[in-house]
């Protein structure tokens, strides 16, 4: 069976995308850095509920050395690795004259070194890949790499910057690796949950379809880049109609 990993899968985005290639006959590592039940649950639940098998992996994307024991350890169990989605992301709403160096590094350091890390730790595994069409790296962007946030100057630009990596990864893999991002608007997660009353109304009046997306939205998106063979070096935006491109 082929085999995807995806990052920062415990729960969420990640976790609805592990749940979604399992469904779709992959074999699934689902990464974590600090929810170990959580991560196990969702391994549990697709062992039980697909013909898929999954582990639940430990790693800091941020780290080099993390990053290649997570695409070891994923091809110890499944024996190759046909897909990665860099879904592993964190967000802080600080005010730049607030924001310390260390933050700033910290939101850089997991949203786009950790793509970088764990997509190079993959690269020899994905160029020996037979998959049909083509193996795949995903890259979790952003709406905000386009619109900027006056209060996540740093998530944003780690977010823009997974957008070069993404065309620059297209173009340097290609043509044996699809390279693509997807950069969602506001989806109800932990992420999102603090959002106050007054905020969710102000989004939610910027938004065409009047709704907030869905982990299994993302999903959805995540299946198409894994599927579509001729498509490389794009991003799909999946916002309800927030910004069209
Ligand atoms: P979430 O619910 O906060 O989940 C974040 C996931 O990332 C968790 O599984 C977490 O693992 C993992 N993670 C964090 N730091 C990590 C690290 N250093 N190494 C490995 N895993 C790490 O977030 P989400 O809303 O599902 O977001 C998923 C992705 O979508 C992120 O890249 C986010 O920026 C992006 N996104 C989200 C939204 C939104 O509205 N929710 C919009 C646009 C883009 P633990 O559970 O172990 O901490």
């Amino acid at each position: 069976m082929p085999a995807a990993l995806v990052t920062g899968a415990s729960r969420g985005i990640g976790r609805a995308i592990a749940e979604r290639f399992a469904h779709d006959g992959f074999d699934v590592a689902v990464n974590y850095v600090q929810s170990a039940q959580q991560a196990r649950t969702v391994a549990d639940d697709i062992g039980t509920r697909t013909d898929s098998e999954a582990v639940a992996v430990r790693a800091d994307v941020s780290d080099a050395e993390e990053a290649e024991e997570l695409v070891d350890a994923t091809v110890e169990a499944f024996g190759c690795l046909d897909h990665v989605v860099n879904n592993a992301g964190i967000d802080q709403h600080v005010f730049t004259e607030d924001l310390s160096p260390a933050d700033f590094d910290r939101v850089m350091d997991t949203n786009v070194n950790g793509a970088f890390n764990v997509t190079k730790a993959a690269l020899g595994e994905l160029r020996e890949s037979e998959i049909s069409p083509t193996p795949s790296v995903t890259n979790v962007s952003s709406i905000l790499a386009y619109t900027g946030a006056p209060i996540e100057c740093h998530y944003a630009a780690s977010k823009a910057g997974l957008l070069g990596l993404t065309k620059s990864h297209a173009k340097d893999f290609a043509p044996k690796i699809r390279v693509n991002a997807i950069a969602p608007g506001h989806v109800e997660t932990d992420m999102t949950a603090d959002r106050s009353a007054e905020e969710k109304e102000e989004e939610m009046e910027a938004i065409p379809l009047e709704a907030f997306g869905q982990p299994a939205d993302i999903a959805n998106a995540a299946a198409y880049l894994r599927d579509a063979g001729f498509v490389t070096g794009e991003t799909l935006n999946v916002n309800g109609g927030e910004l069209m491109r």
